[in-house]
């Protein structure tokens, strides 16, 4: 995919999620990677009238070289690129039911959903959640950074979801599969709920290894 192609389905994809209440307002943020850098949502700006043309450009040292300025929260993005190789395009969302999970007190934060469904275990498997921090806070960086190396799916406590992908399809899909399982935990709060248990949590890793 070419950097145009890739600028059409960051706007694609933004609205998208837009327009199904995945992000609203001037929330979220999704960056992916080009040859010669990265590409960016531009801050302030809304996730459901992109325009491809505005979209930031860094380059391969990180520095702002083409359109609107990038994200207040491009430190989330760079970390995770740093801490993974081979990550294409990562997504960071305020999506409800995700922020919803990430302000229980009585979550496991080491791992926060359980694994609920077969897909959900196939495209996030754990969830750590990171302390709060105020956003732009250089702690937040650093917490977020201790743990990308081990997950590409990370959730910031009062905040919201940040996933890594190979492509920008993946980071989406993942992203969209984290908050539905959010929502699904929440419905199932209370209630006697099976969950997959080790074993079939282990054949489903040998069956599609990642
Ligand atoms: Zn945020």
């Amino acid at each position: 995919m070419n950097e145009n192609q890739l600028r059409d389905q960051i706007v694609r994809l933004a609205k998208s999620m837009f327009e199904r209440g995945l992000t609203f307002g001037s929330s979220g943020n999704i960056s992916a990677r080009v040859d010669d850098g990265w590409l960016m949502t531009p801050t302030g700006s809304t996730m459901g009238t992109l325009d491809p043309a505005k979209i930031s450009k860094l380059d391969n040292d990180g520095a702002h070289i083409l359109g609107d300025k990038p994200t207040k929260e491009i430190f989330l993005h760079q970390v995770m690129y740093e801490q993974r190789p081979g990550t294409g395009a990562v997504v960071h969302l305020h999506s409800t039911h995700s922020v919803a999970v990430s302000c229980l007190s009585d979550i496991n934060k080491k791992n926060v959903l359980p694994p609920i469904t077969a897909y959900y275990v196939m495209k996030i498997g754990t969830l750590p959640l990171i302390p709060y921090f105020p956003p732009g806070d250089l702690d937040l960086a650093k917490a977020v950074r201790e743990m990308a190396s081990d997950h590409h799916a990370l959730l910031l406590a009062n905040h919201g979801p940040v996933v890594a992908g190979k492509s920008l399809e993946d980071a989406v899909y993942a992203i969209e599969e984290l908050e539905e399982t959010a929502k699904l935990f929440l419905m199932l709060k209370n209630m006697n709920t099976s969950f997959l248990d080790d074993a079939q949590i282990n054949d489903l890793k040998s069956r599609f290894p990642t």
